[in-house]
């Protein structure tokens, strides 16, 4: 019996081994950087779940290939929710000039200078994450989770990206920017959401 292929909808090699690994299935896992010259599928959707389920469909169709998509973000209460969907770009279009780094380093003093003087109790937060396994004619599962935590009056940590060093986890007692990435990826809204969607997929590769 031949294996089924599925595409992992990143060029990122990280979220690669993460999803492929939590998920754990006999398949044969390919990334975006199998298809180079793929045209990207724009995130134009009002939610996580929008558009995760436009990428795994987008690349689905492009492909001919089962796929899987997620999208996340940040989710601030005192926000409205925002950034959101828009977490990425949080501090305004990317400038070609500027790098990942500095583009979180800019998000995060946003967030910072929005929530200022904001009494610890009003500062919780949570990262959400989306996924969907999409066909080439339909979606096949979608999954969504989160992960509490509180917005920090400063940086704390240097490890992880994004939003990870002004996400305080209370539980832990450690923001997220401070604990290991073995940690982080039992915990994260990520996870989560990926341990939610393995089930189905097994079902769907035994039918
Ligand atoms: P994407 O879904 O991987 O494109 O992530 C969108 C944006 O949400 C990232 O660029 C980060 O700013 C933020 N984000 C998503 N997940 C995390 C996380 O685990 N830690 C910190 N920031 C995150």
């Amino acid at each position: 019996m031949t294996m089924r292929k599925i595409l992992i909808a990143t060029t990122n090699p990280g979220k690669m081994r993460e999803l492929s690994e939590l998920l754990d299935a006999k398949v044969e896992w390919v990334s975006l950087k199998d298809f180079p010259g793929l045209p990207e599928v724009v995130e134009d959707g009002e939610t996580f779940a929008e558009n995760a389920a436009k990428k795994a469909l987008g690349y689905a169709k492009a492909t001919g290939l089962w796929t899987i998509a997620d999208d996340s973000g940040l989710c601030i209460d005192a926000l409205g929710g925002a950034p959101g969907i828009n977490s990425a770009r949080f501090c305004g279009p990317k400038d070609r000039a500027e790098n990942r780094h500095l583009i979180d380093t800019k998000n995060m003093e946003k967030v910072l200078q929005l929530l200022k003087d904001l009494p610890e109790e009003k500062r919780t937060a949570r990262f959400v994450c989306a996924i969907c396994l999409a066909g080439p004619q339909k979606i096949l599962a979608q999954t969504q989770a989160t992960w509490e935590g509180v917005i920090a009056t400063a940086p704390i940590g240097t490890g992880g990206f994004g939003y990870d060093p002004i996400m305080y986890i209370p539980e832990l007692e450690n923001s997220v920017g401070q604990i290991s990435a073995p940690l982080k990826n039992q915990l994260s809204h990520r996870a989560k959401a990926i341990k939610l969607l393995k089930p189905h997929l097994s079902a769907l590769l035994k039918a």
